[in-house]
């Protein structure tokens, strides 16, 4: 975290905009000679049901990030009445599109849809943001393919700060199946002794002030303080919150646990830049799959 002098942050602040800047300029190398191996750049296809002011901020961002890195985007915007049926044919012709790599259908759906029924139809092999049972299984035996970007980009921020897990006790706060349960997976595949909590958990406070690396999602602003923190401790601060004044923040009381962590990640600008690089990497995933630059997993 040395560069954190020069930008005026906090020593123990994980600069997950830094981090995010860094991979993505490799994952940018790695689709620029993949498109002229393959003779064709990814395709990434974005649906957007209805008219959700934030999903289609989200959206566009992720679609613009996809034109930078040299990313086909084709975008799919689509009535909010639409019936799930119809939402299922619109995924099973871009599954039948050879010019689309990753399918990324952009949540929550309307009341009246089934999220689940919907993410099934996607082709598990287009599936960049690793939600299908397949992808959610693999992951679990230790055999992934897409694992879900929040995640996926967490092990990043804390491989990236060179911190080993193994070993390590990591504490995770919430079971989302985006955020907690893929998390819990991924630290456990990479042998940390995982302990995940939600809640229902008793004496919280007393499980994740053990934590060497403690990951929280649960979506409550200014949750964590510095008694639920193991002094020393990586803390990893995924929640969103919005105040009433406007400001975003995490779950986290990062002012009152800066000064006793070694790093913490902020928010924004910690696990927000790395969720969107993942879903870079992983429509680069696709793209070599579907172009036989990479082999089909077993
Ligand atoms: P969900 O609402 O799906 O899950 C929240 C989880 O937190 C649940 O498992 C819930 O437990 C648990 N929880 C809630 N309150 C407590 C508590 N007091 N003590 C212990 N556990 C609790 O949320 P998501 O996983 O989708 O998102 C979590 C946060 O992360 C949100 O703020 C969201 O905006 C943010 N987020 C950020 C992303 C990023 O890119 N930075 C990406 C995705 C999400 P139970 O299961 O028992 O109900």
């Amino acid at each position: 975290m040395k560069k954190n002098e020069q930008k005026n942050l906090h020593p123990n602040v994980i600069n997950g905009r830094a981090l995010a800047h860094d991979f993505l300029e490799s994952v940018k190398k790695e689709i620029e000679a993949q498109s002229a191996e393959a003779k064709r750049a990814p395709g990434l296809a974005t649906v957007l049901v209805g008219d959700h002011p934030a999903s289609r901020i989200y959206v566009e961002a992720k679609r613009r990030k996809a034109e930078e890195m040299g990313i086909e985007s084709f975008h799919y915007a689509i009535e909010d009445n639409i019936s799930e049926a119809d939402l299922v044919r619109v995924i099973s012709d871009l599954n039948n599109d050879p010019e689309i790599d990753g399918i990324l259908v952009q949540m929550p759906l309307p009341q009246h849809m089934n999220a689940r029924h919907v993410l099934c139809a996607i082709d598990p092999l287009k599936d960049v943001d690793g939600f299908h049972p397949e992808n959610a299984g693999r992951l679990l035996i230790g055999n992934p393919i897409f694992i879900p970007c929040t995640p996926k980009g967490v092990m990043h921020l804390i491989n990236g700060c060179g911190i080993d897990v193994q070993g390590k006790h990591a504490v995770v706060v919430g079971r989302s199946t985006i955020v907690g349960k893929p998390m819990a997976a991924l630290l456990t595949n990479e042998d940390a002794t995982v302990t995940l909590c939600h809640q229902y958990t008793q004496d919280l406070e007393k499980i994740t002030s053990q934590a060497d690396i403690l990951v929280v999602a649960i979506g409550q602003a200014n949750f964590f303080g510095k008694k639920h923190i193991k002094p020393g401790a990586i803390v990893v601060d995924v929640g969103i919150n919005r105040l009433a004044d406007g400001t975003v923040t995490g779950d986290v009381n990062t002012n009152a646990v800066i000064d006793i962590v070694k790093g913490i990640t902020p928010v924004p600008n910690g696990v927000g830049p790395m969720t969107i690089a993942m879903l870079m990497d992983n429509t680069r995933i696709a793209h070599a799959l579907h172009t036989g630059l990479m082999g089909m997993p077993s």
